[in-house]
């Protein structure tokens, strides 16, 4: 049967790609070090567990309304004004499966075909996707690497035309771990009102920030821009939720109907015991929260620290989320390889670990070395792919 054009237009994960091989090679009984993982490697806080079992044991196992739990948008509102300092009516807020799924009904919920979407490379791998199968085109615009990866509003006025629909905004970002200043936010949100642009926040790596600083929506900074904005959030990352399956939008509240309307006929409703656990996350202890956040502090600075000195690496030192994207071009080249993906294809072969080649997120000089492991699988890591320069130099 011939499928259709949609799913035959889609790009396969070079992630996937990679994981495939990894696993493989771990079948075959390889000591394979896989730095691709794109979640915490912490177990869900054992309260959020417990609540979850216990409201199943009640009979929460039902469906529940589409859109979420009352209780649950309640505590989501509470959470962005306890965070964020912003007031969000629980019309205003949809609870979805992961938000990624968030993403997913928003972009069907607001595009029309040749609706453009702006997305700033390096990308997560989704976006674009996501953008394609709501008939949207997504315009790339390139965050420099001396600009650690962002956008300037200076380039993002140039790509600006009357079909600009939406910028998709990842602060902290997935891959790079640049968090947006307070500055760059007020410059390129008064640029996206001018031209009535729709900000698509995402914000999964709000709790995953370092050094200090601290996370800014780019909705707190006026009315008009908390307006403009839909804010995407959700547990996988801050909660290490990954697998539970719950994200949520908030933003204007006939948007949030739209996307609640599309849900009915698909999911029907997030999984209610999922549901039950988020409430327990948001109503409970944030302790465990910066517990994580502290320790994965630790590993991206010992990481950084190391990796910097292999020969042919540089790197931009991330502010956020729970990766590297080192830039890999000097060492390709000195290994006598021509690309990054092949010389990442050399290091699984022959070492054993497993990393993401930047072409999946448009940034074909770069790699993603995910910190969600242990530190002393990192460390070995980072010896065996210093050890295959050095050999191969
Ligand atoms: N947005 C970004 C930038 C991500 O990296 C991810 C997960 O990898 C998501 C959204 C989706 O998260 P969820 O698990 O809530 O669907």
């Amino acid at each position: 049967m011939k499928l259709a054009k949609r799913v035959e237009a889609l790009t396969p994960s070079t992630t996937l790609a990679i994981t495939a091989k990894a696993n493989a090679l771990k079948a075959e009984g390889h000591n394979v070090i896989a730095l691709g993982a794109g979640e915490p490697d912490f177990n869900t806080p054992i309260h959020i567990i417990e609540a979850a079992y216990e409201s199943m044991k009640q009979g929460h196992t039902k469906y529940t309304a589409s859109g979420g739990l009352l209780p649950l948008k309640k505590a989501i509102a509470n959470k962005l004004q306890k965070d964020q300092g912003l007031t969000y009516d629980p019309t205003e807020i949809i609870v979805s499966t992961g938000a990624k799924h968030s993403l997913y009904t928003l972009f069907q919920a607001i595009l029309d075909e040749g609706d453009e979407v702006i997305i700033p490379i390096p990308y997560w791998v989704s976006y674009p996707e996501q953008v394609k199968l709501a008939d949207g085109t997504p315009v790339y615009l390139e965050g420099k690497e001396e600009n650690q990866f962002k956008i300037t509003v200076e380039d993002l006025k140039k790509v600006i035309t009357k079909q600009t629909k939406a910028l998709i905004l990842n602060s902290p970002s997935n891959p790079t771990g640049s968090l947006y200043s307070v500055e760059e936010l007020r410059a390129i949100g008064e640029v996206c009102l001018q031209h009535d642009i729709l900000i698509v926040s995402d914000e999964i790596y709000e709790k995953l920030v370092y050094g200090g600083v601290k996370h800014t929506s780019i909705a707190e900074l006026s009315p008009e821009l908390k307006k403009q904005t839909i804010i995407i959030n959700g547990l996988s990352k801050s909660h290490s939720m990954t697998g539970w399956r719950i994200g949520f939008a908030a933003g204007d509240a006939k948007i949030i109907k739209a996307m609640t309307n599309l849900d009915s006929h698909s999911t029907s409703n997030p999984t209610t015991t999922s549901q039950h656990g988020a409430l327990a996350a948001y109503n409970g202890t944030q302790e465990p929260v910066e517990e994580m956040r502290q320790a994965f502090e630790e590993r991206m600075n010992k990481v950084y620290d190391r990796l910097i000195t292999i020969p042919g690496i540089t790197c931009v030192k991330p502010n956020g989320a729970f990766y590297l994207f080192p830039n890999a071009t000097e060492a390709v080249k000195m290994t006598g390889y021509s690309t990054v993906d092949e010389w990442v294809e050399a290091i699984l072969e022959e070492e054993k670990v497993a990393l993401v080649p930047g072409s999946g997120f448009g940034a074909p000089d770069n790699v993603r070395l995910s910190y969600a492991t242990s530190l002393d699988m990192l460390m070995e890591a980072l010896d065996r792919i210093e050890s295959f320069i050095n050999r191969n130099t």
